[in-house]
């Protein structure tokens, strides 16, 4: 599911039209607007490689679903999540990145040079590209997570769950991120349920033993969540433990945050007829670099890394795919 919340645009590059025609010549083009394709342009632009950034569905990415961010460094008194956006969004165009809005439909990456489509329509030949689509974080589809969206849901302990210290939340899921996410909130919140629609963790032997061995988790396995409820914020769950047995019941829990750990889903789907991807769809990158299979064409941020996803992680990665970028570039002239 995506949740929309675009980004209120501001300075001379906002919302530029894609221009139509010809094929558009670039020298560095970046995919994907979240903190690894901003930061990739902040560093490709002072390079003077002339980079293009596409925005995508989600402008700002997944940060603009936040509300704050207390753990990104150099903001000392915090900051939300769409204003740190916009920050970073006018770094890039300070230097001149050229921010356009539009949707990379299409790739041939055949070739020594790489052909993006945009919108179905507009043909790009790039020198190199950088892959910065980020990752759409699954929820449930309940029309109450949507109504209580940043007002007690979330889908990230680590940016979200010290606004709920000392309360009580739920996290729903039974892998390893779910596990994670609900040891990182015991350590904060009074009690955490962790909500589990099968008998058993799909999570790790050692996250398994470590959530059963934590006085203030409370596992309900077999329990699916009906509804959340309160007023204007989370202050309830409707479960449904064991779901079509002839013992099931409708269970209420009082909760304050409802945390989603059921998985992400790398927004990879355009490229990976060219690019190596996991099983899950995550894309292969040489270990320390931000290099792909496809000379030219880099990858950052949470398209390519499921174990740290965290803004400050993915900002550091699009400076690696920049560096990366400009040396692919010097070495080929
Ligand atoms: P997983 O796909 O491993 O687990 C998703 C969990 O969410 C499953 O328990 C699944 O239930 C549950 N789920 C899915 N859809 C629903 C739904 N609609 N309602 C209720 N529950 C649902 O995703 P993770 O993000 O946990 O992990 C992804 C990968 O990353 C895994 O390979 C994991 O091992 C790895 N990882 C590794 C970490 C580490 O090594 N430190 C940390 C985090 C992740 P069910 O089991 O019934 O399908």
């Amino acid at each position: 599911m995506s949740l929309f919340k675009p980004l209120e645009t501001s300075g001379e590059n906002s919302k530029k039209e894609t221009p139509k025609g010809e094929a558009e010549k670039v020298r560095c083009l970046i995919i994907g607007s979240g903190p690894a394709g901003y930061t990739a342009a902040i560093y490709a632009a002072r390079a003077n490689l002339n980079p293009v950034l596409y925005e995508g569905l989600q402008p700002g990415g997944q940060l603009t679903t936040t509300t704050e961010v207390e753990n990104f460094p150099g903001y000392p008194e915090g900051v939300t999540g769409p204003v740190m956006m916009e920050d970073l969004k006018k770094q890039a165009s300070r230097f001149g990145t050229d921010i356009r809005w539009g949707l990379v439909t299409d790739v041939d990456f055949s070739g020594s040079v790489h052909k993006v489509i945009v919108d179905d329509k507009h043909v790009i030949e790039a020198d190199s590209v950088i892959i910065s689509t980020g990752a759409t974080a699954k929820y449930l589809g309940l029309e109450s997570e949507n109504k209580y969206m940043g007002s007690g849901v979330s889908a990230c302990a680590t940016c979200d769950g010290f606004f709920y210290k000392g309360k009580d939340v739920a996290v729903v899921g039974g892998g390893d991120t779910a596990a994670e996410e609900a040891m990182y909130l015991a350590g904060l919140c009074n009690k955490v349920y962790l909500i589990v629609r099968k008998p058993f963790l799909r999570a790790s032997k050692v996250m398994q033993e470590r959530v059963m061995n934590t006085p203030n988790v409370e596992v309900l396995f077999e329990h699916n969540t009906k509804e959340l409820r309160g007023e204007g914020v989370v202050e309830e769950a409707i479960l449904i433990k064991r779901k079509g047995e002839a013992d099931e019941a409708e269970v209420s829990i009082k909760i304050d945050g409802f945390f989603l750990a059921i998985g992400h889903t790398p927004n990879s789907a355009p490229f990976s007829k060219y690019i190596n991807t996991y099983d899950d769809g995550y894309i292969k990158t040489i270990p320390g670099s931000s290099k792909t299979n496809v000379a030219g064409v880099f990858a950052c941020g949470d398209v390519q890394d499921k174990t740290y996803r965290q803004a400050v992680t993915a900002a550091g990665s699009g400076c690696m795919a920049a560096i990366d970028a400009e040396r692919y570039l010097s070495e080929k002239k």
